[in-house]
């Protein structure tokens, strides 16, 4: 899932009211991206995913007009490249082409087309552009099809064959908070086991979702237990290139879910730091965008 949206610029929200092409693409100012990520969304009709994270921003609703056909992707994004780009290339660069929208992408039965669709429209481009050349496209997934042999199976063939990065989401360290903030049947060790499967063979940035229940104020999250479940993914031969830490940009639709605010997410990613081996890229980023990452050897298990 994107973030950060530039006011000016298409939204996933306009998309679900789309009626054409149009619909599936939304290009997006990301704080994750670190600039402009243009975005596939495979769930232009609705809402679909495995997951029900209480901090999603992406309310159910409904849009049989805008469901995909074959060839849609591949137009869409032709189109985007050909009208929209020259536009937009004047302001930024383009940091990626995102693979998430309106729900788990691996869910999709266009996932494979959007892949490759993605690929032959970047490759076209890079012909035009060779500043294009080191954009990756980027799957933003909640690791839930890790479970599924083919899904794991095209992943691995498209990494070998494209620029193509690899988001898993995996939320908290313990059955209690994965649960808590999945509102999911899916076993929290089996998630970690089939991340650590894949991982082992295709490499991937791990997406860390840190909130609070407003409510009770618990900060959801639990370090040391998110540690030994990193650790437990290093120990089973998982290739992980960067650990991303993040907290709710916006309002999220959920009133008892709060954002983290800066200098306590910066602490509890040095509490991380410190037990990841030093190759291991950690990101943080709080309410006002990236955050430096403090390295006082201070910090304390959060309560
Ligand atoms: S996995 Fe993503 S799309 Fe699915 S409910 Fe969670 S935040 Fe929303």
């Amino acid at each position: 899932m994107t973030d950060t949206r530039h006011p000016g610029f298409l939204t996933p929200e306009r998309h679900q009211r789309g009626e054409d092409a149009a619909s599936i693409i939304y290009p997006v100012v990301s704080r994750r991206a670190r600039g402009l990520s243009l975005g596939i969304n495979l769930f232009p009709d609705s809402k679909h995913c495995t997951y029900n994270c209480p901090y999603c921003e992406v309310q159910p609703f409904s849009n049989p007009h805008a469901r995909l056909s074959e060839g849609m992707i591949e137009a869409a994004l032709r189109e985007f490249f050909d009208k929209d780009w020259p536009a937009y290339a004047k302001s930024f660069a383009l940091e990626d082409i995102s693979i998430s929208g309106n729900g788990e992408p691996t869910c999709s039965p266009f996932l494979e087309e959007a892949l490759y669709a993605a690929a032959k429209v970047l490759s076209e481009q890079v012909s035009l552009d060779a500043k294009l050349f080191h954009v990756p496209i980027v799957l933003i997934t909640n690791s839930t099809g890790f479970l599924s042999p083919q899904i794991c199976e095209l992943l691995h063939r498209f990494s070998q064959e494209a620029r193509f990065e690899i988001w898993a989401k995996l939320d908290g360290g313990s059955s209690e908070l994965h649960s808590i903030l999945s509102r999911s049947n899916y076993a929290f060790d089996r998630i970690v086991g089939d991340i650590a499967h894949f991982a082992a063979i295709t490499p991937v940035k791990i997406q860390t979702m840190i909130c609070r229940d407003a409510c009770s104020g618990r900060v959801l999250f639990d370090a040391e237990r998110y540690c030994g479940a990193l650790m437990s993914l290093i120990g089973q031969g998982a290739r992980i290139n960067a650990i991303q830490l993040y907290t709710t940009a916006r309002p999220p639709a959920e009133p008892w879910i709060a954002s983290i605010d800066d200098i306590e997410m910066a602490m509890l990613a040095s509490i991380v730091r410190r037990c990841l081996p030093s190759e291991i890229r950690l990101e943080c980023f709080g309410r006002s965008g990236e955050l430096s990452i403090p390295n006082s050897g201070q910090e304390q298990w959060p309560k």
